[in-house]
């Protein structure tokens, strides 16, 4: 194969426009990415209406109060959310979270926070989080490579009794690492919220909010519920109050301020909001997060089982199949070989399976990526499952 051409190929520079119908494209990206095909029939037939919509109407007229009281109800609703929680929609995506939680959480710079950094979010999230507290780290990594691959066991040792939070993300969405249930404390660390980031996997199983002491979960939108631009976030209400956040907390980041404005301290992500409330009425039009959890460990599976099968053809970074992501697969072909990896890009993306390597702001590495949120269907990644065996079959001999 002509190498110029290859390289050159739109597949290798993360084109999403194939050349193949629009209803044959699968979008396996990582987020931004495609909803579920009826929640986007939902929001095209909304702009068919002959009234306003949520990109025209004031946040402030009844009109679009309906739409975000439905929003919180229906995430209440279907995430089984207990009344000692609030819902709020924040601005300022994940990473304003990741400023948001000591911010709000710590008084002062000196408060202990305690971060499992397992993964690149994790890590991200410590990293912002040092500006603004005392963030203390539990190693998450391999102790012999130092690669993400694993989730460290959370003792009475290891966490500061002192500490505000414990903070966790569930779904490491780079390195393929999920909790498949929320961890819960020892014992004598069980006064201690936990705080999740769960951007890549909430609304994919449930959770037992009260059992896990969940303290506050925020999800930025853009994977599983809706578009880039708001973020949920969900706070205990014990937590909440003037005098427990940080002086120095910015308004819109500040829990408190936002619950007590009813979400509307300024001008809130309108049109993301009403699509994430058309998300949720799909999730229970489904049958609830139970049935979501059930497509995702058959999508999940269905990758994995041709990943496992392959003679090592193809290779997986988390060999411990209970913290396996079910979001988010990282394969590579033939241990990386360029050659085999292009050309499994080019082949995919050819029929119309796009998004297995987009650009993050950790490099591309050796690994694709095949992302299966609420957008992809269980056929759709069988079709990935069965492409996949059929370039083993034809090119495990060169590898
Ligand atoms: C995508 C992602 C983020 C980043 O969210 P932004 O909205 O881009 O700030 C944070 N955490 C996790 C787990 C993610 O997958």
């Amino acid at each position: 194969m002509n190498t110029v051409t290859e390289q050159s190929h739109p597949a290798l520079l993360g084109s999403l426009s194939p050349t193949v119908p629009f209803e044959e494209v699968i979008n396996f990206s990582p987020g931004p990415t495609s909803l579920p095909k009826a929640v986007e029939d939902v929001i095209a037939a909304s702009f068919q209406q002959p009234k306003l919509t949520s990109l025209a109407l004031s946040h402030r007229s009844p009109e679009f109060l309906d739409i975000l009281n439905h929003a919180v109800q229906s995430i209440r609703e279907v995430m089984e959310i207990p009344d000692d929680y609030e819902v709020l929609f924040t601005l300022g995506g994940g990473h304003g979270q990741f400023a948001a939680v000591p911010l709000n959480l710590c008084h002062d710079a000196t408060d202990v926070g305690t971060y499992v950094v397992n993964g690149t979010w994790s890590r991200r999230g410590r990293d912002e989080a040092q500006k603004y507290c005392n963030a203390q780290t539990i190693d998450g990594s391999d102790p012999e490579t130092g690669a993400f691959i694993g989730f460290p066991e959370l003792t009475a040792e290891n966490i500061d009794p002192e500490s505000k939070f414990v903070y966790i993300c569930s779904n490491e969405t780079v390195n393929g690492i999920e909790l498949h249930r929320l961890p819960k404390l020892p014992e004598a660390r069980k006064h201690i919220p936990l705080v999740i980031d769960a951007s890549s996997d909430f609304s994919t199983k449930p959770i037992d909010w009260h059992g896990s002491n969940v303290g506050v979960l925020f999800v930025c939108a853009s994977k599983n519920i809706g578009h880039p631009g708001v973020t949920a976030t969900i706070v205990r209400k014990d937590l909440l109050g003037e005098a427990k956040a940080s002086p120095l907390c910015p308004g819109v980041l500040n829990y408190t301020i936002t619950r007590d404005a009813g979400n509307l301290w300024n001008t809130p992500a309108t049109f993301n909001i009403e699509v994430v409330g058309f998300v949720m009425d799909w999730i229970a039009e489904q049958g609830g997060v139970e049935e979501i959890e059930r497509r995702s460990i058959a999508k999940a599976s269905v990758l994995y089982n041709v990943i496992d099968g392959s003679g090592g053809f193809y290779g997986t970074p988390v060999s411990d199949t209970s913290l396996r992501s079910r979001m988010n697969v990282p394969f590579n072909v033939a241990g990386g070989d360029e050659d085999l990896t292009n050309r499994f890009l080019i082949e995919s993306w050819d029929k119309g399976m796009i998004g297995l390597r987009t650009l993050t702001p950790f490099g591309v590495g050796d690994y694709l990526r095949a992302s299966l949120y609420n957008g992809i269907t269980v056929e759709q990644a069988g079709k990935l499952a069965a492409f996949m065996q059929d370039f083993a079959g034809r090119n495990a001999q060169a590898a």
